[in-house]
């Protein structure tokens, strides 16, 4: 039997990709300082200089030191001096960073062949040290510029450093720290030092070393050369050894990062038992072992020869690469576990948790691409963050990746699914203006957003997880409604809205028709900011009296959806707070409510004059039983709620608001004894200096109960703290009205007459 045993190079070979291949750097090094001697040779003369010099050798250059930014700052200390349990994330973040660099780099070599040359192979090397209690991650990746060290690691505050301080506060765990783009400095989750050596194309090599407390250096290296790429080193802290355990680091590559696509390999030490004979020269043995030769073990029947053969221990070195699945969308769907699809998601995203819902398919046919898309169970802390476009679908084009951010691949309002797509017919070098153009584009993305509908019509079977999708991206399904008109009415079916009839349970359309009564034809729902705002508002008095559903629209977002939406199933979506709502009447209805709309003209002209441009029209409603009075805004007009909206937004463009504003009908209910008090006095004596203030004083309460807001709201308060003395019976000061009503009626001689005469009645 043969048995082999391979040696590799004691030393640790940083950049050298091959795994038998010893470093060239140890030369390249001994040359540098051979030529930078005449440097310092040359200040013998004095001891200091002599000495700086020498330092400044050593170093390689000036040493620069660099103050943490502030939030960052707080960001270490809070690493440093909590305890967390689960430390071992800081590879899997070191890792993801290393496989991110790589991806740039090969982008960039796809259109540019000559950025690869400084390393052509693209790695990510685990290299512990036991000796030095070290680990180092290592990859050929795009590197950086002493610029971006700068920058990247340190003086540039970034958004998520405050949020990922915050949520952590608020019990947010450790783990979570990739998703809020800070996730380098969890290496000092396990290290008191780190060093970061790194090459870019563009620039010379730099270190970058910190202890953390408060600041950082960054000098010139003249150390062990890269060819291309970053080089972390942590010094771990002493009772984090177990990261220098080969097991442990198998263990974790497996867990968190299996599905990073390029070969991670850990430098491993391996342990043979050797047979040698005595009288085999000693030097020979060991000179074997370094240059890393085949040894080759034959059996010898020849006993006297065996006799002679002793076991020698042979320590070696060798790489092993830890990740050996083939990309898990190449695979067929049935033959990977739910836990296989949770890891690459995972891996995908940093998501600490696992996704909600996957869905792994493949088109073929004139155009062929496969994909895995993964619906996430909660939003990431900066979904509408209007700065960052959020795109998390990587492109990779014949199992090479192209990008991360593929716009032209899902639509905006879907940027919350994450997976990746490879296609079959994409050129490899395409560029981002190319993809604008590209039809294979086109028909990718259209299938990817039919597959995401389906996708969520499958979680939607599941009531508790639909539950938990809707409140996450329901408003991006609503966003979906506004932008996307071809799959409108498909996005219409997953909407889900509370009702005067679902109680806590959210409906959905479709179980809206189902319920609607006999020759009823529109769809009703009323906007407001909030369920409770909403639920009793007097636009719904008839509707509810009739038995008519009617769904709460309370997400500011639901206002430019209903826009768009306008139908469902062919059945109107009709607001109860605008113009156009007609229910259903019989012919004794019709009939009636004519006479009293007859009834009620003149008083409806007497308040038509008192408000002026305030309204546009004054008329009888249909549709409030209890109330006074309301105001409804015009059918294809700004609602109440929209203008609230409009008037939040900092940076609305304020000429829109003079013709999409609302024009105001105040609707009068002829059943209220207000307003047949009111068309009592109108019909006596139409310029009653009574009805002046009662009808603003009720047209001000309208704008309340309508959901405006008022433009004056101290004349309001005026009038009803007037009210409240005359209920008190407290008499006012004439003078003082006077001067505060200039010449307004006096509402509380008015009133005082009005309950008076009741008093009498
Ligand atoms: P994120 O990776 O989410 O942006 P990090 O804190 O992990 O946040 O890293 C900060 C930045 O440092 C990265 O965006 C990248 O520019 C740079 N960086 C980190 N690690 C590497 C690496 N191995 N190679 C090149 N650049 C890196």
């Amino acid at each position: 039997m043969n048995r082999t045993a391979r040696s590799g190079p004691r030393s640790f070979p940083f950049q050298s990709a091959s795994l038998q291949r010893p470093p060239s750097s140890a030369l390249r090094r001994l040359s540098r300082s051979r030529n930078s001697c005449f440097a310092f040779a040359a200040c013998w003369i004095c001891a200091r200089c002599y000495l700086r010099c020498y330092l400044h050798h050593l170093q390689g250059g000036e040493v620069e030191t660099f103050a943490f930014q502030a939030e960052i700052n707080q960001l270490l200390s809070l690493i440093i001096n909590t305890f967390y349990s689960n430390k071992e994330i800081f590879l899997r973040e070191l890792i993801s960073n290393a496989s991110d660099a790589l991806d740039k780099i090969r982008f960039e070599g796809l259109t540019d062949k000559s950025k690869l040359e400084s390393q052509p192979e693209l790695f990510i090397h685990i290299v512990p040290d036991k000796t030095n209690n070290t680990i180092s991650i290592i990859d050929s990746g795009i590197g950086m510029t002493k610029a971006d060290l700068v920058n990247n690691l340190g003086t540039i505050a970034r958004s998520g450093t405050k949020s990922f301080m915050e949520a952590l506060s608020a019990g947010a765990d450790i783990s979570m720290i990739g998703q809020f783009g800070v996730g380098f400095y969890s290496a000092y989750l396990v290290a008191d030092k780190v060093v970061v050596t790194t090459k870019h194309n563009d620039d010379e090599q730099y270190v970058w070393e910190s202890q953390a407390g408060g600041s950082f250096t960054v000098r010139r290296d003249t150390g062990e050369d890269l060819g291309r790429g970053t080089k972390i080193l942590l010094q771990l802290k002493e009772d984090q050894l177990e990261y220098l355990e080969e097991r442990k680091l198998k263990d974790l590559v497996k867990k968190h990062s299996e599905f990073i696509s390029y070969p991670i390999s850990l430098w491993t030490e391996k342990t043979t038992e050797k047979e040698v004979s005595d009288d085999e020269d000693e030097d020979k043995e060991e000179k074997d072992e370094e240059e890393g030769k085949i040894e080759e073990i034959k059996d010898d029947d020849e006993k006297d020869k065996a006799k002679k053969k002793k076991k020698v221990k042979e320590v070696s070195h060798e790489w092993s690469l830890i990740n050996k699945q083939k990309p898990i969308w190449m695979r067929a769907p049935d033959q990977i576990t739910k836990e296989e699809y949770a890891a690459f998601y995972k891996s995908l995203t940093n998501d600490w948790e696992e996704h909600l819902a996957v869905k792994h398919f493949s088109v073929e046919g004139q155009l062929e691409f496969k994909s895995v898309l993964f619906v996430p169970k909660r939003a990431p802390f900066d979904m509408f963050d209007g700065r960052k476009k959020q795109n998390n679908i990587k492109l990779y084009v014949r199992r090479v990746f192209i990008m991360d951010n593929c716009e032209e691949i899902i639509p905006e309002y879907l940027g919350f699914v994450k997976g990746i797509v490879d296609s079959e017919d994409l050129p490899l070098n395409i560029s981002r203006e190319m993809l604008q153009q590209n039809k294979i584009l086109k028909v990718i993305r259209k299938n990817i957003v039919k597959k995401c509908i389906e996708l969520f019509n499958e979680i939607a079977e599941n009531k508790e997880d639909y539950a938990k999708f809707y409140e996450s991206f329901g408003k991006n399904l609503k966003l979906g409604i506004h932008e996307d008109s071809q799959n409108r009415a498909k996005l219409a079916d997953l909407l889900r809205y509370q009702s005067t009839k679902s109680g806590e349970e959210m409906t959905s359309l479709k179980d809206y028709v189902t319920r609607m009564k006999d020759g009823q034809t529109d769809i009703y729902y009323i906007t407001g900011e909030s369920r409770k705002a909403v639920e009793n508002s007097p636009f719904l008095e008839k509707l509810k009296k009739r038995g008519l559903e009617v769904l709460f629209m309370v997400d500011p977002i639901d206002e430019y959806a209903v826009q768009q939406l306008k139908e469902y199933d062919g059945k109107k979506l009709v607001s109860a707070t605008k113009e156009g709502l007609k229910l259903d009447e019989t012919e004794d209805e019709k009939k009636k409510k004519e006479e009293i709309k007859a009834q009620f003209e003149p008083l409806c002209k007497v308040i038509k004059e008192i408000l002026g441009d305030k309204v546009e029209k004054v008329q009888v409603s249909d549709r409030i039983v209890d109330s006074p009075c309301v105001l409804v805004t015009g059918e294809y007009g700004w609602s109440a709620n929209m203008e609230r909206i409009m008037k939040a937004q900092a940076l609305r463009d304020t000429s829109m608001g003079s013709y999409m504003s609302s024009k105001k009908t105040l609707e009068i209910n002829p059943e209220n004894s207000v307003m047949i008090e009111l068309r009592k006095r109108v019909d006596v004596d139409k310029s009653d200096k009574t009805v002046k203030d009662l009808v603003l004083l009720l047209f001000e309460t309208a704008m309340l109960t309508s959901g405006f807001s008022l433009d004056d709201p101290n004349t309001f308060g005026t009038r009803i703290h007037r009210m409240i003395k005359l209920g008190l019976s407290i008499d006012e000061d004439p003078s003082a009205v006077a001067d505060d009503e200039g010449d307004m009626p006096t509402l509380e001689e008015d009133v005082d007459e009005g309950s008076r005469m009741e008093e009498v009645d």
